[in-house]
């Protein structure tokens, strides 16, 4: 089942196209990572499905309803998370959170308890008191005691520290058990790594890649580390290998996965005596994309955070 679905998602400023035909999906129950550098269209991409912003053309829909007309119905079904929490300066975050909760029409008093002892908050400070950090954490037990069926996170957790870090993902994991759905943009790759069932790729507001992270890995490279009883030779010429270097601890380079098995059979006649290999993450899929950009020539379109 669908949750949130965008068609050909175009978004202009003017004469500026931020989204230029974004196709997104959540499912029910799964985890989506949105992830893209800075200024690739995430943020506009939330807003419009929030309905704070006019698509210029597609289709947005959330719960099969339209976002911008219907955001009234949606908005009781979702919980929402941007980077840079602003809050009532005058209220504590106690309030803050109660508030939210209240309008988001649940009352899981234990649940925020449990939660701001975890994210280890003082809920009786006035916001403005709070750090950026300490507003973040205000935002997302907010969220998360809120009892909605689609959780949209924007760079949720830009200024917590690695600790609350953990405790984000432990509460995002609990939602992915109880079935919920969650969009959840991100820059921090290990972070989407261990969450997200796919990704999504954005990029100068067009969506790259979208698939989960075993599919999208046949486009990453290998490390590896070879030493062998003779040199090896012809690597050079073999398809799908880069960054071929001479080290101490032996012969260094890169495979594209999918070359594998064929750069391996190779280098096996040599003799091998160690071989080391490191798996491809996210942030070798994100440097090809960057790489093809910059072989492309970069493009130089406003840049903006959130
Ligand atoms: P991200 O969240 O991925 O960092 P954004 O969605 O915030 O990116 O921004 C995408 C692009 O749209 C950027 O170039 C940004 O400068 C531009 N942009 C965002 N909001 C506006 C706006 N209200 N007016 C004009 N340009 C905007
Ligand atoms: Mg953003």
């Amino acid at each position: 089942m669908t949750i949130v679905q965008t068609k050909n998602l175009t978004k202009k400023f003017g004469k500026f196209t931020a989204l230029d035909g974004v196709n997104l999906e959540v499912k029910k129950g799964e985890v989506l990572g949105f992830i893209g550098p800075n200024g690739a269209g995430k943020s506009t991409t939330i807003r419009v499905l929030l309905g704070i912003l006019k698509a210029t053309s597609g289709d947005v829909t959330i719960f099969g309803k339209d976002a911008w007309s219907d955001a009234v119905e949606i908005h009781k079904r979702i919980a929402y998370v941007p980077g840079d929490v602003n809050l009532w300066p005058n209220l504590t975050g106690g309030e803050v959170i109660d508030l939210f909760v209240k309008l988001r029409g649940s009352n899981n008093k234990s649940k925020r308890e449990e939660l701001i002892k975890k994210f280890d908050l003082d809920p009786t400070k006035k916001c403005r008191a709070y750090s950026k950090g300490n507003r973040q954490k205000v935002a997302l037990i907010a969220a998360f005691s809120s009892d909605a069926d689609l959780y949209i996170l924007d760079e949720p957790t830009s200024g917590l520290d690695p600790l609350m870090e953990s405790v984000f993902q432990e509460s995002v994991i609990e939602l992915k058990n109880q079935g919920k759905s969650v969009l959840l943009s991100s820059h921090i790759l290990s972070e989407v790594e261990k969450l997200c069932d796919r990704v999504s790729i954005i990029r100068q507001g067009k969506v790259i890649e979208t698939g989960s992270l075993n599919e999208l890995r046949h486009l990453t490279r290998t490390q590896l580390l070879v030493e062998a009883k003779q040199t090896i030779t012809g690597l050079e010429q073999l398809q799908g290998v880069h960054d071929l270097e001479n080290k101490k601890q032996g012969l260094s380079f890169q495979v594209d996965t999918e070359q594998m098995d064929r750069v391996i059979s190779h280098i096996s006649q040599f003799g091998i005596v160690k071989l080391e290999s490191a798996p491809p993450t996210l942030e070798d899929l994100f440097m090809r994309h960057y790489e093809v950009q910059e072989e492309r020539g970069a493009h130089t379109g406003a840049g903006g955070d959130n």
